[in-house]
């Protein structure tokens, strides 16, 4: 598995409107996309850096790993998201190495794209997605 790019940074919000108001505000960028997740139990926001995107969680359900998240850690940078060729390959690849795996299929993620987790327990801490189209 290589990934070809960061695609986006996962960043959890306890407010997505006052969060969307400082990106837009503060740092200038316009949103480009808001969708809810149900299968995740979050609403998203997309901007864009470059080619890197900046995706906010905000929890639509105390049930959601983003409360969960929030609640013990309050908000900030959730996640890393690699783009791979095949998000089913790269997590069958990084498996093979021992790496714990969150999801060991891809799921239908936001903005259309197949998405899966590794276990932060194997990645020193850093929540890794990998993602494909
Ligand atoms: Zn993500």
């Amino acid at each position: 598995m290589i990934p070809k790019r960061i695609e986006h940074i996962g960043i959890a919000v306890a407010n997505l409107d006052e969060a969307i108001n400082y990106w837009e505000n503060v740092m200038g960028l316009k949103c480009y996309n808001i969708e809810e997740v149900v299968d995740q139990k979050v609403k998203t926001a997309f901007f864009k850096v470059g080619e890197v995107k900046i995706e906010l969680l905000e929890p639509t359900s105390p049930e959601s790993t983003i409360a969960t998240f929030l609640e013990k850690k309050g908000p900030g940078v959730h996640h890393i998201a690699f783009a791979v060729d095949n998000t089913d390959e790269a997590l069958a690849d990084v498996e093979n190495l021992g790496v714990k795996l969150i999801d060991k299929k891809a799921r239908q993620g936001a903005e259309g794209l197949k998405i899966g987790f590794l276990h932060p327990k194997s990645t020193m801490g850093i929540l890794t997605e990998l993602c494909s189209e």
